[in-house]
């Protein structure tokens, strides 16, 4: 209970919450929160199940737009149009975590709005969430606070180099961290930071990064994919390989933390876990995002029910799918000018294209991804 009180505490606030458990039926309407591929992807898994989408995200033309039966664009703290959105829909959820906490509170407050926004709120700030998973004993890398130029210094001291500074609210793709080596001049450093709260990290000198994706109902049941090996090209990740080449050990050491995550944050809807696997075996994890992930796009082909179907599912209260994969993948992201291959990918017998309808291409901007299916080689 001191646990549950551990993550109830920290995500700050007793938030009126308009969601009495109900589910949603097929031919109800999921509002979701921002507009890129992975909006896209659930809303083309939510009509096969027969269920309406409507977008809400700032940009017009954006990917999820195309395939979903609604648009609203407008900014995410327009309070007028979050409630014409939520009106208009059964049950929110994000694509996007990054949304303001009050629209987020807002939205909890019309309609059932799932994962609760407690949980974007925990996972939006690193040293929140960090803080969190040290409540719950998840192990980590060593971190420390650094709210001040000066403090950067003494901490760097006690963590010693390499260590990694990264600024604790809106990253993703490596956006916003620096790595500090033995000749690294530490002025720039935090300039380059903006100035903003941060957190410094332990360079982890890894031997693989993993994640698990896991859904979890509201009834409690979870569901969980195979840990999958993660490789990061830019920072920006590159190919995931599933399943993972590790151990049944490390297997069963990540899947178990995954387990405890969801029901420490009382997960409704999905959850990736990213973790790093030492050189000594140890799992400790590096981020949470809480709903649909890059390392789980392999499953849309692999698998017999995708991450995407699953969030679908989760978010409308309904039995939760069959994570099992029929086959082994690789699927490879294609970033900015690797899209221009597409053709290629078309003609490949074992591979499978995904587009996400952007026009126009820009460096480190995902494209599409590609997944490659083999023969299933263990269980
Ligand atoms: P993040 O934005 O935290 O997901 O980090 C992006 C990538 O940077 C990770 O996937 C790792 O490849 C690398 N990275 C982040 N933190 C660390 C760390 N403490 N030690 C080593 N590599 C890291």
């Amino acid at each position: 209970m001191g646990q549950i009180r551990a993550a109830d505490d920290q995500a700050g606030h007793g938030t009126m919450s308009a969601d009495n458990g109900q589910s949603i039926a097929p031919g109800g309407t999921i509002g979701i929160l921002g507009g890129g591929q992975l909006g896209r992807m659930t809303a083309m898994a939510a009509a096969r199940l027969g269920y309406r989408c409507h977008v809400y995200c700032p940009d017009k033309d954006a990917p999820a737009s195309h395939v979903a039966a609604a648009t609203t664009v407008a900014s995410y703290d327009d309070l007028a149009a979050l409630q014409a959105f939520a009106q208009s829909v059964d049950v929110v959820t994000f694509e996007f975590e990054n949304v303001p906490a009050s629209a987020g509170e807002k939205l909890a407050a019309w309609k059932p709005t799932r994962p609760d926004p407690r949980v974007l709120h925990l996972t939006q700030q690193r040293l929140r969430e960090k803080n969190f998973l040290s409540s719950i004993n998840v192990p980590v890398a060593r971190y420390l606070e650094v709210a001040h130029k000066e403090a950067l210094p003494q901490a760097v001291q006690a963590l010693g180099r390499p260590c990694v500074l990264k600024s604790a609210s809106f990253g993703y793709d490596g956006k916003g961290q620096v790595r500090i080596d033995p000749e690294t001049d530490l002025g720039p450093v935090w300039q380059s930071m903006g100035g903003e709260l941060a957190i410094l990290e332990s360079f982890v000198d890894f031997q693989r990064e993993i994640s698990v994706v896991i859904a979890r109902g509201f009834d409690g049941a979870m569901a969980m994919y195979v840990p999958v090996e993660n490789q990061h090209r830019n920072h920006i990740l590159d190919t995931t390989i599933a399943p993972a080449r590790i151990t049944p050990e490390i297997a069963v050491k990540a899947e178990a933390i995954a387990r405890h995550i969801a029901q420490e944050i009382k997960l409704v809807g999905l959850l990736a876990v990213e973790m790093f696997v030492t050189r000594s075996g140890d799992v400790l994890v590096n981020e949470l995002a809480p709903r649909p992930h890059n390392s789980g796009h392999w499953t849309i082909d692999a698998c017999n029910t995708s991450q995407f179907e699953q969030f679908v599912r989760a978010v409308c209260g309904q039995p939760l799918g069959s994570p099992e994969r029929h086959s082994d993948a690789v699927m490879k992201n294609l970033v900015g000018d690797e899209v221009r291959d597409w053709r290629a990918f078309l003609s490949e017998p074992a591979a499978k294209l995904h587009l996400y309808g952007k026009t126009e291409i820009r460096p480190g901007r995902k494209m599409g991804h590609v997944t490659r299916l083999s023969t299933k080689t263990s269980s």
